[in-house]
């Protein structure tokens, strides 16, 4: 029996193109390559909107959106070149990965155009236009404004769920998310009003047979994977389409926790045979 093939559907953040990362892109191939994979989708992070919407550390470190954007398209290049300098080592694809707020669809759109990405990593960071997953007083200030983690949840999915109806990503990134800094996450997903919204995105997410980034990052941030346990079963009883994503920020996180993740996946029965995003033609 041959081992299951090693792929990221999601990762390849670089310090080269993204503030919160480490290392060049470059040196992050090389990774993917010695670890043994077959191929790994490189998905950065969409440049902001405008000023208001970067990330805390960009802001502190005064990188305007304008220049956040023109590295972005810099960031195009580079992949590509290294897709076609490792082409005989490694399958790369270059993609990004989306913002979802107010006035979010249109940029993606816009960048859709102008990088014409092989495809796209639809996720959900900023609830009520708070980040949720940049530290735990954001995320308190996020709890508070929605009135509570039930409430804060159901705008979570219902902005995932719009986002999915309104750009079709190939591949949905770490579908739960919103559980990062909720130790009683277990509880809060089961809630009725939570777990409805849950069930529709998943049903959706089958229906027009996107990948679910089976996201080995959240053994960091978490206990566990993203999505959970709980949704997890729930995906798979729906036959949804499961692929491993290391969403690495640098070299040391290419592959971090990615045998773990796999060994969760092959003890519910999954034949770790991954899909391939499906890929935009241009
Ligand atoms: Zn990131
Ligand atoms: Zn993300």
């Amino acid at each position: 029996m041959s081992l299951p093939q090693r792929v990221s559907v999601h990762g390849g953040h670089s310090g080269q193109f993204c503030h919160h990362a480490k290392d060049s892109l470059d040196a992050i191939v090389n990774a993917y390559i010695d670890a043994g994979f077959t191929w790994a989708g490189i998905t950065e992070h969409m440049p902001p909107l405008d000023d208001a919407w970067r990330y805390p550390d960009e802001a502190e470190s005064q990188f305007s959106a304008a220049t956040l954007q023109a590295r972005f398209r810099a960031y195009f290049s580079e992949c590509r070149r290294l897709r076609d300098k490792y082409q005989d080592r490694i399958e790369l694809f270059c993609g990004f990965e989306t913002e979802t707020y107010p006035g979010s669809s249109a940029v993606v759109r816009d960048l859709l155009a102008a990088t014409q990405p092989d495809y796209l990593v639809g996720s959900v960071h900023h609830v009520g236009g708070i980040g949720i997953d940049y530290n735990r007083e954001h995320y308190a200030k996020a709890v508070q404004q929605a009135g509570g983690l039930v409430p804060l949840y159901c705008a979570y999915f219902d902005a995932q769920y719009a986002m999915l109806v309104e750009l079709e990503p190939a591949v949905v990134g770490h579908f739960d998310l919103i559980r990062i800094f909720d130790p009683d996450y277990l509880n809060t997903l089961r809630h009725p009003e939570v777990w409805r919204r849950i069930e529709r995105n998943l049903d959706f997410v089958v229906q027009k047979q996107l990948i679910l980034d089976f996201n080995v990052r959240g053994f960091d941030k978490t206990t566990e994977q993203y999505p959970s346990r709980p949704v997890l079963d729930a995906a798979l009883a729906r036959g949804a389409y499961i692929v491993p994503g290391d969403d690495s920020h640098g070299v040391a996180s290419v592959a971090r926790n990615y045998d773990r993740g796999v060994a969760v996946l092959a003890a519910l029965g999954h034949d770790c045979r991954w899909r391939r995003p499906r890929l935009y033609r241009w």
